[in-house]
């Protein structure tokens, strides 16, 4: 699944290949319903000229001219993909936008758990405020993750997956960071210090910051590719994401579920403190 790195590069592209062209022509498979629906969906876009496509939380908002916003969520499986002319064998293709230079962008959807939306001005307001603190952002501090954090009531993985604690991070990134900061994911968010909630950030921005430079993560389903198709290479420079191995003591590293989610961490670099 994209998470903040992923969607801040396909966004970045969009935006430096999409701004300032038309969008000509657009199309929707008969077995996908854009938001609020198809027709309105299609109405509100055709003949739009792209402003801007900037990324929030694991969203990715294109601005139009008339001041309205188109909005992608890729979900699990969701892709975004710019072709220069024929659209070759991509499968699940839900939305083709056609613009006036000849550019395809393609939004395929294989479980279909993502979204196509059009906003409006208000609509992406509310859809901001819903979301908590983007940890790149140089103004977000230790103490907003600390009371976000100390807000909830559950243990730091759940938490850091929460999108009103902190946006953008999903399962991968929020493994890395906890063992960069040396924290058991199942440490309970009551029990977090703020000296831990200063580390935490800290390595949140590195690994954040790491998967932006690499070009994101790609599985071996190869599911995530940035829209001209290039594979990310975080995966090579896991910190103990999917490794058996403690990089830093050589132990063995635990695997666990944490709501379904599989998480690693290393028990003796990240021992669980209990008050
Ligand atoms: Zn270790």
């Amino acid at each position: 699944m994209p998470e903040l790195p992923e969607t801040q590069i396909i966004a970045a592209q969009l935006n430096k290949n999409l701004t300032g062209k038309i969008i000509s022509q657009v199309q929707v498979s008969r077995d996908y319903k854009a938001l609020p629906s198809t027709e309105i969906f299609i109405k509100a876009v055709t003949g739009k000229e792209i402003r801007s496509v900037r990324r929030v939380a694991k969203n990715i908002l294109v601005e139009l001219d008339n001041g309205t916003y188109m909005l992608f969520h890729l979900a699990m499986t969701g892709r975004l993909l710019l072709w220069n002319d024929k659209i070759g064998s991509e499968k699940w293709v839900k939305v083709i936008l056609h613009f006036d230079n000849g550019v395809k962008l393609t939004f395929s959807d294989m479980r279909m758990f993502g979204k196509a939306a059009v906003l409006s001005p208000k609509q992406v307001g509310e859809l901001e405020a819903r979301y908590g603190p983007e940890p790149l952002d140089k103004n977000t501090t230790p103490q907003q993750l600390f009371d976000n954090l100390r807000a909830k009531r559950t243990n730091i993985k759940n938490a850091l997956l929460n999108q009103e604690v902190i946006s953008g991070i999903g399962n991968i990134y929020a493994t890395d960071a906890l063992f960069l900061a040396k924290i058991n994911p199942l440490t309970k968010t009551n029990e977090i210090t703020s000296e831990n909630a200063t580390r935490l950030l800290d390595a949140i921005r590195s690994v954040l910051e790491e998967g932006i430079k690499l070009g994101g993560s790609t599985l071996g389903d190869k599911m995530y590719v940035d829209p001209s198709g290039k594979e990310g290479t975080y995966q090579e420079h896991f910190k103990i994401y999917s490794k058996e191995k403690c990089p830093v003591c050589g132990g063995k590293v635990s695997f666990i579920k944490i709501s379904g989610r599989g998480t690693y961490f290393c028990p003796d670099c990240q021992p669980l403190i209990s008050k």
